[in-house]
């Protein structure tokens, strides 16, 4: 059979769940910055899927670390010790100033871990009556799609016919000190989990000094701050974590994407021994979680972050971003917003054409980005991206709005 764009989409539709709505394009190749398509077709990739590829694509170091595991030993479970999680587990445990973690693959799990070890620690450390846990989220949050996290969901299309949900949750508006203050006067509270900016919803960035009054407002109630820094950490936003910009150290951080350069899927929970300590063996775990490939990989995709000085490249190529777009002359963009090189423009629907639209026409033009809502797109390239390619996309991106 001769394969055509157009076939490989059929037989995706024809034989896969319709769980996702892709961008017609069908890609085979990507390295550093870019991909290429079936056709041999070059975009700049400023999806990062979902900020997962970080290092970039196929990341020559990390792809080494995986290949050379890969051939000597993949997978012990953790019936057994192998030589290699424990080099992974001392190497981010001191890179990131923790006493443990916890591996485990997806970015919903790493959250599912932190919502256990928070009610875990709520019973026998903090002393809250059994099943009466209380875990302030906000809304407009995005964590995954597991019956626990929808159950948090402000979003319908993310728990709309999936009850009955999962209770001990109460709801707050995102960046409103004020509804942290009143919720954490409910009995019972345990942890507060927050993303520090918001990217699926649409890269909302909290007002300055946001994540420090929120910490010091949980320390003051003994309640744990847990971030989720899946989508934020790993030097998308210029800093290690996003909660560095305001020195806040979360007493839960959870990891994913980025950790493995998104060669695999490998996440992780961080914290100190009086929480993590709380789950004893056979109280959680994942048959994957800190295989030996998973643990060598995210080795080299940290080192990765910290030889090519990542954060430092996000942050200033960030401010240039959106420097740049700010100076496109289009009534279309209502806004652009983010920090470090997690970006997006807020547009406006004309002539009766959406963000959607503008991601056609953006493919069209050798650029891939995703809508996020009807209105918003994001941008987020690998950040091994460099000024003179940077240049190149942001002309794209003016060229393609303002033709719109
Ligand atoms: N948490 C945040 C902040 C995310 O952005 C995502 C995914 O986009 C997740 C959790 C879920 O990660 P995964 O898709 O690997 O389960």
């Amino acid at each position: 059979m001769i394969h055509t764009p157009e076939t490989y989409m059929a037989r995706e539709e024809e034989y896969g769940a319709h769980n996702y709505h892709p961008l017609p394009v069908v890609l085979e190749r990507g390295e550093g910055i870019y991909l290429w398509d079936v056709e041999g077709k070059r975009y700049f990739d400023f999806l990062s899927a979902y900020s997962a590829v970080n290092q970039g694509h196929c990341h020559p170091k990390i792809i080494q670390a995986m290949i050379e595991q890969a051939k000597k030993l993949t997978l012990t479970s953790r019936a057994f010790y192998n030589d290699v999680l424990g080099e992974f587990e001392e190497y981010i445990t001191k890179l990131l100033g923790y006493d443990k973690v916890l591996p485990m693959n997806t970015g919903a799990e790493g959250d599912e871990t932190a919502l256990k070890l928070c009610r875990k620690w709520a019973y026998t450390v903090k002393g809250i009556p059994e099943n009466q846990a209380k875990i302030i989220v906000c809304d407009g949050n995005f964590h995954g799609r597991t019956i626990t996290i929808v159950s948090m969901s402000s979003d319908p299309d993310s728990y709309g016919g999936f009850g009955p949900f999962t209770p001990g949750f109460i709801k707050i508006p995102y960046n409103d000190i004020n509804a942290l203050t009143k919720a954490l006067e409910t009995p019972n509270v345990a942890g507060f989990l927050v993303e520090p900016i918001q990217g699926e919803a649409g890269v909302f960035v909290p007002d300055d000094g946001y994540l420090k009054k929120a910490y010091d407002l949980c320390k003051f109630k003994n309640v744990l701050f847990i971030a989720d820094e899946v989508q934020t950490g790993l030097c998308r936003t210029g800093q290690m974590l996003a909660c560095d910009h305001e020195g806040v150290r979360p007493d839960i951080l959870i990891l994913g994407k980025a950790l493995s350069g998104g060669v695999l899927p490998v996440s992780a929970v961080l914290a100190d021994n009086e929480i993590m300590l709380t789950i004893k063996p056979g109280e959680h775990g994942s048959t994957f979680g800190g295989n030996p490939v998973a643990a060598k990989v995210a080795i080299a995709a940290l080192q990765v972050l910290k030889d090519e000085k990542l954060a430092e490249n996000a942050a200033r190529l960030g401010d240039m971003f959106r420097k740049e777009i700010k100076n496109i002359k289009s009534e279309r963009i209502e806004l652009v917003r983010g920090k470090g090189l997690l970006n997006a423009i807020v547009v406006k629907p004309m002539n009766g054409k959406t963000a959607w639209d503008i991601c056609l026409a953006l493919k069209e033009n050798g650029l891939l980005a995703k809508p996020t809502h009807e209105h918003i797109i994001r941008f987020a390239p690998p950040l091994v991206i460099n000024e003179q390619q940077l240049r190149e996309a942001v002309a794209i991106i003016a060229k393609t709005i303002e033709r719109m």
